[in-house]
């Protein structure tokens, strides 16, 4: 039965729907629509869509349909919807079940595009959001209210690798009857079973890991099948969140391999920022599987594997920072992650740019941090390019 297959066996053939040919790869159903056979069968699927019927690719697509059934599988999530990106995935995870009046609690240190849905666009409806520092539970419970729907988080903080505990928070939001929303991206479906933690709700940008190859933007939201069918799919659909069936084909494609890169990227991960740890050229490395990170052992207790990203707190501000990501070889300067090809990135001048001083200083995001996402090239040259690079620092 596929419910009992190991991860690498669902993620190459959970979902698979083949056409009369019997193609061995799946079919990319590059249609906008669908033909009916009479009129009565098109008033018969606008009543009721049966399992696997199809009217318009805004409210599902049999490729896109694979991908959906391919990462519920592994995740272990009754139903899933696809998306357009992973921010049209949080914002339906977030937005789809909330109204004016509601209360939401959300760590602070979110992904830009996630702290503008909150901070921003959240008040204008009127709904209330209370910022919390994710790892102090103390404030969570404090800021949970009889009226609290919803409570939202990134497991593993961006880029500071911070670590919170998801059972704990998840139990807070459940004593106060709201939901706990996950955005899962930097611990990824792979190291952690962050439904079985106690999240209702798990969202990826599938535009990182899942797709892996710097293709395609992607998201997906995973969850029950009443909270995905009944509020999620309404919202997203009349909203034109839909994933494209042709990136849904490359993320179901990028699923197959999944295991095998998160793993050869986080085994690669660990072993540099181990070696890399006490050079002259850092004040610190930061990864939640290091000896040193303050939550190793609540990190190893929720994940398999440290993640595919460690941080850098690089000396001599954001001159040696600089230094560093310009003397850098094999390894580039972007802001995706999960990539194949190793990015490096600097915080304080792009991604966190917007922040006032200030708040980076809250968020810990000082002028020499540097997130490195570690990709698939030989550990050891991965190695030796930092190595070089801290050098010239
Ligand atoms: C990238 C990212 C997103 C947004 O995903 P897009 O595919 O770029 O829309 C949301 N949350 C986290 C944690 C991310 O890393």
């Amino acid at each position: 039965m596929a419910n009992d297959w190991k991860p690498r066996t669902k993620l190459v053939h959970a979902g698979s729907r083949r056409s009369q040919y019997n193609e061995v790869s799946e079919a990319i159903f590059l249609t906008q629509g669908f033909v009916y056979d009479s009129a009565e069968q098109a008033e018969g699927r606008f009543v009721e869509l049966g399992e696997d019927e199809y009217i318009y690719a805004r409210y599902g697509n049999p490729t896109v349909r694979m991908f959906e059934d391919r990462i519920a599988a592994l995740e272990g999530a009754e139903d899933a919807f696809a998306t357009a990106s992973g921010m049209a995935a949080v914002n339906g995870a977030l937005m789809s079940g909330l109204k004016a009046g509601d209360h939401v609690v959300a760590a602070r240190a979110l992904f830009g595009s996630c702290l503008y849905i909150c901070e921003t666009l959240m008040p204008r409806y009127g709904i209330e959001v209370t910022f919390v520092d994710g790892t102090d539970l103390d404030q969570w419970r404090k800021a949970v209210r009889p009226d609290t729907r919803l409570c939202f988080l990134e497991g593993i903080s961006n880029p500071t690798l911070e670590v919170i505990d998801i059972r704990a928070v998840a139990d807070i939001a459940h004593a106060a009857g709201a939901l706990l929303v996950v955005d899962n991206v930097f611990a990824t479906p792979i190291f952690q079973r962050t439904l079985e933690l106690g999240a209702d709700v798990v969202v990826y940008s599938a535009t990182k890991h899942i797709d892996g190859q710097g293709r395609c933007l992607g998201g997906v939201v995973l969850g029950t099948r009443e909270f995905i069918r009944k509020t999620v799919e309404p919202y997203l659909k009349h909203t034109g969140g839909a994933l494209s069936p042709f990136n849904a084909w490359v993320m179901l494609k990028g699923l197959e391999t999944l295991e095998l890169r998160c793993n050869a990227q986080a085994d690669a991960a660990l072993k540099i920022a181990r070696a890399i740890e006490g050079h002259g050229g850092l004040e610190r490395v930061i990864y939640p599987f290091l000896e040193s990170h303050p939550q190793r052992e609540l990190a190893q207790r929720q994940m398999t594997r440290g993640g595919t990203v460690f941080s850098l707190e690089v000396r001599g501000g954001k001159e040696g920072a600089f230094r560093f990501l310009n003397a850098l070889e094999i390894v580039k300067i972007s802001n995706n992650l999960g990539d194949a090809k190793s990015l490096v990135t600097h915080p304080a001048t792009t991604t966190h740019q917007r922040l006032s001083p200030e708040a980076r200083a809250r968020l810990g995001i000082s002028d020499g941090l540097v997130r490195l996402s570690v990709g698939l090239e030989d550990p050891d040259d991965l190695q030796n390019d930092i190595r070089r690079a801290l050098d010239a620092v």
